[in-house]
């Protein structure tokens, strides 16, 4: 692979088509590094769905049922405030890694790079063999052997995709309704096992074809990238001082004017940095947006050093400006300070939220009906419908009721299951009727302030709240 022109990308050719970029397998200190780093994360991302805190699933993301769980905390839809504390939380967090260690986040630890390189690469070369192998292959015109080879590879691929595509799909509808999918046959859950097929093809897709472009095109966090970005951000760099002229740009013969110790550079042009680059650039045309920080070409380029005897680091971890790492940047500071409100906001919301959510909201149709109590007396009826979520990690018993004083007037509430009884994490729509007698509508504009208490009486939660409720009536002439 030859060096490319910087301002065109490199996986594209001048006619808009994809060029399959096929790395070269590197070794060496960073790769070492990454491999241990990256098995780990593999680990976690597959065994995070199927892993609990506080009896939750540690990390639920389901959109559908706008349920959410975030390591023992659980939220649901009228949680957004505390959504958007956390989400705000990750995403300042990561501009404020992006400000001092560059894409750190992508070359080490971004599901992208870890599957591809942990999984996929090594089947392609299980089945196919190293890179030179492996582009021979490609570039061969159809046999048995790369029938067999590319089967076996595509098999594979198809293979860890529909296991990771479960694991995933775990994260959005849960571990516990994925088993029970998987143990019944697919008809009974067809949209589910759509939606695993569609996750399996997604994935596969990505990972096995779509690959780099994914980075380079479509990922909003590389596009913002140098927005994030300063003078004093880490990143992977090629030091042009010590590497210019390289090998071939300029020779001693060919130009005798420039003086002997200026006239060769470190760089041998072997291009070997290029080669192991997974998505083609050349570092020495300087820092690029396609640069997601491998380190590939890191190692790379110190393996050649090794061998031509100069000292590693050609291509190293460095700052634009030369300067050492700081945390102590204005631009850092204001991520900081930013990340710092947030998680006030977050502990503040978190203290403050009450263990059981209770919503009630007036009943669908007339705003009151008349109903005779059994000594034949006609009543007022409002219904009211009481939605109750049990956020805390217990079983609850609620009841409702109202306060005594409403009693002494006459008020009278009805509800079918009273106390009930509800499970942690499970909400209910309560429907309840509250009788109230005509004649203490008389000297009132129609509507009476009354209120409801709603206790849990198993929990040791101890959990008493009051909701403000109008009961209606006729107005009085
Ligand atoms: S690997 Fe090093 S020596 Fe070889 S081309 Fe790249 S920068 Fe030059
Ligand atoms: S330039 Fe180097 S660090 Fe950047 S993506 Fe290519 S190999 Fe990785």
């Amino acid at each position: 692979m030859n060096a490319k022109d910087p301002s065109k990308l490199t996986s594209v050719d001048e006619h808009g088509d994809r060029l399959r970029i096929i790395p070269a397998e590197v070794r060496g200190f960073f790769r070492r590094q990454r491999t241990w780093t990256q098995l780990i994360l593999l680990v976690i991302f597959l065994i995070l769905p199927w892993t609990t805190i506080n009896g939750r699933q540690t990390i639920l993301l389901n959109v559908p049922d706008r349920e959410f769980a975030l390591f023992g905390a659980f939220f649901k839809a009228y949680d957004v405030p505390l959504l958007f504390f956390i989400l705000g939380i990750l995403t300042l967090g990561l501009a404020f890694v992006t400000s001092i260690w560059g894409r750190v986040w992508c070359g080490w630890a971004c599901p992208q790079t870890v599957f591809i390189d942990t999984v996929f690469r090594r089947i392609e070369q299980w089945t196919e063999g190293n890179y030179i192998q492996r582009r021979r292959l490609r570039d061969s015109s159809f046999s048995l052997e790369k029938f067999r080879k590319s089967g076996a590879k595509w098999f594979l691929f198809i293979l860890f995709s529909s296991l990771f595509a479960h694991s995933f799909m775990a994260y959005f509808i849960g571990a516990k309704e994925l088993i029970t999918m998987m143990q019944n046959p697919p008809d009974n859950n067809l949209t589910y096992f759509i939606l695993v097929v569609i996750f399996t093809a997604v994935v596969l897709f990505d990972f096995a074809i779509f690959r780099e472009q994914f980075c380079v095109i479509m990922c909003p966090y590389g596009r913002i990238q140098s927005l994030l970005f300063d003078q004093k951000t880490l990143a992977v760099m090629y030091d042009n001082k010590r590497g210019e002229p390289r090998r071939g740009v300029l020779t001693p013969e060919l130009s005798p004017e420039i003086p002997a110790t200026q006239k060769q550079g470190d760089c041998v042009s072997c291009n070997r940095c290029v080669q192991v680059c997974p998505t083609g650039i050349d570092i020495r045309n300087g820092l690029q947006m396609e640069c997601i920080a491998c380190t590939a070409c890191i190692d790379a380029c110190d393996e050649i050093m090794e061998k031509v005897k100069k000292p590693k680091g050609l291509i190293r971890y460095g700052t634009l400006d030369g300067s050492k790492i700081s945390l102590l940047r204005p631009r850092s500071l204001l991520y900081l300070l930013l990340i710092l409100l947030l998680v006030s906001g977050l502990t503040f919301t978190l203290a403050t939220r009450e263990p059981i959510h209770i919503a009630v909201l007036r009943g669908m149709g007339l705003p009151y009906s008349y109903v005779k109590d059994p000594t034949g007396q006609e009543l007022i009826q409002n219904q009211f419908r009481l939605h109750i979520h049990n956020q805390s990690s217990a079983l609850g018993r609620f009841k409702i009721s109202l306060p005594a004083e409403f009693l002494d007037q006459g008020m009278e509430l009805i509800a079918g299951e009273n106390p009930l009884t509800l499970p942690s994490d499970k909400d209910h729509e309560w429907y309840f009727f509250i009788r109230i007698k005509p004649e203490l509508f008389k000297n009132k504009s129609g509507a009476i302030k009354s209120k409801i208490y709603v206790e849990d009486t198993l929990s040791g939660t101890q959990f008493k709240t009051e909701r403000e409720l109008y009961l209606l009536g006729p107005k009085s002439e």
